[in-house]
């Protein structure tokens, strides 16, 4: 359980800065998220990371890719600079021994979810070919803004299924994003239901990862805006749901809610204080 931490002073410092909160999982960008250009992981760089988690015992570790990389974008010269944008995430990771790239995949910009859904599975055949088995593409749920897609778990299904069930594409379930999406978790009952169906679609042999964030916005607005837990508009009850259910219990539990220098040590001691003994 941890969050998404700034590497402000070397990604090194991600973690240790995490250990310092109480984290025991990280999240990191390996390279700036708003932009395609990536500085190299040198061994040196490396070396830090490997000693930080060691340090701190660390393991779990996972990276967020870069904002940009649309795998359905309309154009092929878009779609290509995506592919390997993501694909140098996955090297990168690998490099950094970390297991897992969180990518939102991508969005149709109007050319609908039937081709766009077409190029997500293409997108990801082609990252997949060119990177290391050691790290895995966590396709992340979405809110549905715009032309996104992923707010449907039969989205991911999708992707999974055009590539014969690869066993490197795994998922990233969040929080806030199905929420928006229309999968109501607010009560035991629909929150179980939610569960069943992305085992059902997805398989939960393939979460990962689950972004533990509440939603300023309302129930099924397709809109993407984190919120503090207990906060938003989910609610405490369905967070003291996920971290207690042995469902999930194999997936890292990440904050990505505002204000990470004061608020996420706030927010993950609330998310502790859920567990039951
Ligand atoms: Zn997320
Ligand atoms: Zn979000």
């Amino acid at each position: 359980m941890g969050a998404h931490m700034p590497a402000a002073g070397g990604l090194h410092k991600a973690i240790l800065n995490g250990k310092e909160i109480g984290c025991t999982a990280v999240q990191v960008f390996t390279s700036s998220p708003q932009q395609w250009a990536a500085k190299e992981i040198t061994d040196e760089k490396a070396e830090a990371f490997r000693k930080a988690r060691e340090e701190t015992g660390i393991e779990a570790v996972v990276s967020h890719d870069s904002y940009l990389v649309n795998l359905a974008a309309t154009e092929a010269a878009l779609r290509k600079r995506s592919i390997s944008a993501l694909a140098g995430e996955l090297l990168r990771c690998a490099k950094l021994g970390i297991p897992y790239a969180v990518t939102h995949m991508g969005a149709h910009k109007g050319d609908g979810e039937e081709v766009g859904l077409k190029r997500l599975a293409e997108g990801a055949a082609a990252v997949l070919a060119e990177t290391p088995d050691s790290v895995s593409i966590a396709m992340e749920t979405t809110a549905g803004q715009g032309t996104t897609m992923g707010y449907k778990f039969e989205h991911l299904g999708f992707v999974i299924e055009a590539n014969k069930g690869h066993p490197r594409l795994v998922a990233c379930l969040d929080t806030c994003h199905v929420f928006a999406a229309g999968y109501d978790i607010r009560t035991e009952e629909t929150y179980n239901e939610m569960i069943e169906e992305f085992d059902r679609i997805v398989g939960l042999d393939r979460l990962r990862v689950i972004h533990v964030n509440d939603s300023m916005r309302p129930f099924a607005s397709r809109k993407d805006r984190h919120a503090h837990i207990g906060q938003g508009e989910i609610g405490e009850d369905a967070f003291r749901r996920v971290v207690n259910d042995p469902r999930i219990r194999h997936a890292s539990l990440i904050l990505e809610t505002p204000d990470p220098d004061e608020m996420h040590e706030v927010n993950l001691k609330r998310l502790k204080s859920y567990l039951s003994a």
